[in-house]
Formats: structure tokens, C-alpha cells, sequence
């Protein structure tokens, strides 16, 4: 049986990024680990449904280390290998081959795209989108196809019927609730992202649900439970994940929708932490569990959870970040709304160019959404979440003042 001093269960973007911290904080060759199901060695997702799907990037950009920095610092990556379970008195994993001892665990296993429970998802060109072999092949059939249906408005959904569509092929984005992106932004915010697919040939189908996915072999439409049929060479899903848990029900873990953590991103077993997707960790800023499933949880995460493996204990303090780029618009989303009591707007949604803030009673800023602002002003807005000042309405909405100023 092999041991290592650490080992990396999941070998996505916090495997990727924990890996290269510790190697900057001076990793001993030998003493790490990564397991990982995947065919590929760890990669950056977001350009799996944008530039690399667009066709801007190409797929060896995305990797997060080079092809040699896995040999070159003595860090064992295990490729297509599912392990099967893990033992936390004797600090085993174990695969149907190898069982693979740990004195310090890294759990990063992600969460796993929900598949469209009806008939015909199992046809040719039905797809989910996680990992870099879906993104490649998604990519290589878009070429040759002329129309796709893409199920579900949330993140997925959006970027890549955008993408997509930037290919030329002609999409309909089918999705039960009223509005895209309903969960994430208010109505103005959903209604200029509506009217901007729609301006570049995007066809909206808004509260309907998929009965059945038609075609012998392979795809060839979509039948509507309101009757209504779609013809599609291609059907993409993205109606959310779930956290990949399985290893760790009624085991000695926490598991609550993804695996509990502290501010430490330690669980209740010693030396053993979860980062990125899977985490449902305490949000020291909000002073709150959460379990965020985007890019730069992962990214951070990693890297703090790196440095805690090799002694650095500290808690995880960090605003929730995410962004997209969506046809030619780029945006970026900072904190918590959930904590805000309503939304103020800097400068006029339609001009694709404003701000939005969640503001408290007590006017303190708890997210910010930006649209159309160079990233160097856009970015202060995570200072005046961070500030918690109270900054009056008039001022948030006065496009004359530059976010340095509100941010005081
Ligand atoms: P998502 O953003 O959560 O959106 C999924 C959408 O599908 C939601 O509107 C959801 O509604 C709906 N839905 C759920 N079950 C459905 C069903 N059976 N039929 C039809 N619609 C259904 O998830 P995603 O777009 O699949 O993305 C997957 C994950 O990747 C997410 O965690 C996302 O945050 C992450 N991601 C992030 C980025 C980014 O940060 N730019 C980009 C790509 C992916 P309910 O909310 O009501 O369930």
C-alpha cells in the first residue's frame, strides 16, 4: 500500500491550485497525492462553456500547471481512478485496484451535473458539461450541427446557448421559470439578459419543461410537456449539480448538502478538510454556512486549504465572487444578496452599463453586480462590501462618483 503525507481526493480546480501553493510554500517531492477520476490533469472550468467552446481558446490553455509540473516536484497524479471508499481510522482510500493511505486528506470532490430524467437522455448529443472531455466533444458536434436545445437558464445555460450561438448554430434555451437567471438577479437584470440572447437570434422558451427527447440513435428534437416541438441535433442540459457526497454518508463527516467545515475548511475529523463545491463551509464575512459552486470558491479554497495541509492554519476569508462572459458582455458579481433589503441601480440597465447594489436598511452594501465597467473601477466594489460603511442611496446611484470614492 502506498501513503502519502497528502492526498488530493479530486483532482479539479482545487487540486490544481492547492498543488501549485504548495509547491510556491516548498512542497517535499513525495509527500503529495492526487486522485482523481478524470482523464485530464487538473483544469480552470470556466473556459469549458466560454473560450474554449467559443473556439478563442484551446483546450492545453486551460490546465493549470504545465505538462511537466506534476513530475518535476514529485507530486503522484492518479488519473481515471474512483475510489470506492474510504476508511478514517486506518486514513485509507481505496479504488477496486490500490488502497492509498493519507496522514493529512484533502476532499475536493466537486459535484456532478443532474442529468434530465426523461426519455431519450441517453441518445447520441444529449449532453452535460463538467469536464474538458464533454467540453471537446460538445465543441467537435457543434460543427456539425444546425440547431440545439439547451435546457435550464442558469450558468450553464446562459454561456453556453451564447457560445453556441457565437458558432453559428441556432439555439432555443428552454427553461421552467419566467425569467433567465431567476434565482441570481432581479427582473431588470433578467429582461436586459432576455432581450440580448434574444437581439442575437436566441430563441427563448420560457416556462416549459422537457417531456421527452426525440430521435433513433441520435437526437433528433424535443418534445415540450405543452405539446409544443423542438427539431435539435444537439441537447445540452444544464439544470444544476449536486454535491458529490456519496463517500461520506454515515461516515464520520458532517454531510449536509456537501461536507460541513468550519472557517478552517476542517471537518470533524483531524487533518481532514473539503474545499470548492463540495464545502459547505462558515462564511466568516457573512457569518454563515455556505456552499458556493463557482470558480474563484474553488481557486481560494485551494489555495487555503493547501497551505493549511503544510501547517498554515487560518481561516477562510474571502467574498464570494463570480463572473461571466456572455456573448460580448462581461460581468462580475461580489457578496451576499441574500443579506441585502433591496437593490439599487447606478445608471440605467438598458445602457448595458450600470451597477446594481443589495443594500441593507441601515445602508450597507452586501453585493454588487456590474455590468459594462472596466474591471479596475468594478472591482472596488468588493472594498465597499468589505468596508461595511453605510453609504447613502443618493450616492450608490450617482454615476458622477467613481467607486473609489464610495469606497472611501
Ligand atoms: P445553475 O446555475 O444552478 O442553473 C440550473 C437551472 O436549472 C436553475 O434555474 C434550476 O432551477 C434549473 N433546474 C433545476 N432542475 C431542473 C430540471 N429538472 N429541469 C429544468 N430546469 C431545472 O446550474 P448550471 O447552470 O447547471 O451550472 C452548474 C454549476 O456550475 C452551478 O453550480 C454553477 O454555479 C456553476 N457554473 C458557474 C459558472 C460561473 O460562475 N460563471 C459558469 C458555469 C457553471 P432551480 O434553481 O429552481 O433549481
Amino acid at each position: 500500500m502506498e501513503r502519502f503525507g497528502n492526498v488530493i481526493l479530486g483532482g479539479g480546480m482545487v487540486a490544481g491550485h492547492a498543488a501549485k501553493e504548495m509547491v510556491k510554500q516548498g512542497l517535499e517531492p513525495g509527500s503529495l497525492c492526487i486522485i482523481s477520476m478524470d482523464e485530464d490533469p487538473p483544469y480552470e472550468r470556466p473556459p469549458l462553456s466560454k473560450g474554449f467552446m467559443r473556439g478563442d481558446k484551446v483546450a492545453d490553455e486551460a490546465f493549470i500547471n504545465g505538462p511537466d509540473f506534476y513530475n518535476d516536484n514529485g507530486i503522484t497524479l492518479k488519473l481515471n481512478t474512483r475510489i470506492k471508499s474510504v476508511d478514517f481510522e486506518a486514513r485509507t482510500l481505496s479504488s477496486s485496484k490500490h488502497t492509498i493511505g493519507f496522514d493529512n486528506l484533502l476532499i475536493a470532490t466537486g459535484a456532478w451535473p443532474r442529468e434530465l430524467d426523461v426519455s431519450g437522455a441517453d441518445l447520441d448529443g444529449v449532453h452535460l458539461l463538467r469536464t474538458l472531455a464533454h467540453a471537446k466533444k460538445i465543441h467537435a458536434e457543434a460543427e456539425e450541427i444546425e440547431r440545439a436545445v439547451i435546457v435550464g437558464a442558469g450558468f450553464i445555460g446562459m454561456e453556453m446557448a451564447a457560445s453556441l450561438a457565437m458558432l453559428g448554430v441556432e439555439c432555443a434555451l428552454v427553461y421552467r421559470e419566467e425569467r433567465v437567471m431567476v434565482n441570481r438577479f432581479p427582473d431588470p437584470i433578467a429582461r436586459y439578459f432576455e432581450d440580448y440572447y434574444q437581439e442575437r437570434g436566441v430563441r427563448l422558451v420560457a416556462q416549459r419543461s422537457v417531456a421527452q427527447i426525440e430521435g433513433d440513435g441520435r437526437v433528433s428534437g424535443v418534445a415540450l410537456t405543452s405539446g409544443q416541438k423542438l427539431s435539435a441535433q444537439m441537447v445540452v442540459a444544464g439544470i444544476g449539480v449536486s454535491p458529490e457526497t456519496g463517500l461520506f454518508e454515515g461516515g464520520p463527516i458532517e454531510v449536509n448538502d456537501g461536507l460541513v467545515t468550519n472557517e478552517y475548511l476542517e471537518t470533524g475529523v483531524e487533518k481532514v478538510w473539503a474545499a470548492g463545491d463540495i464545502a459547505r463551509y462558515h462564511d466568516v464575512i457573512f457569518d454563515r454556512p455556505r456552499r458556493f459552486e463557482h470558480e474563484d470558491n474553488a481557486h481560494y479554497q485551494g489555495l487555503r486549504a493547501g497551505r493549511a495541509m503544510l501547517g498554515d492554519r487560518k481561516p477562510f476569508k474571502h467574498l464570494p465572487h463570480f463572473y461571466s462572459d456572455m456573448f460580448d458582455l462581461s460581468w462580475n458579481y461580489w457578496g451576499d444578496r441574500s443579506a441585502g433589503d433591496r437593490v439599487l441601480y447606478r445608471g440605467e440597465v438598458e445602457s448595458g452599463r450600470f451597477a446594481a447594489w443589495w443594500v441593507t436598511e441601515d445602508e450597507r452594501v452586501t453585493a454588487a453586480f456590474t455590468l459594462g465597467i472596466p474591471w479596475k473601477q468594478a472591482k472596488i466594489a468588493a472594498d465597499i462590501i468589505k468596508g461595511q460603511t453605510p453609504i447613502p442611496a443618493d450616492l450608490l446611484t450617482d454615476e458622477s462618483r467613481d467607486f473609489e470614492e464610495l469606497a472611501g
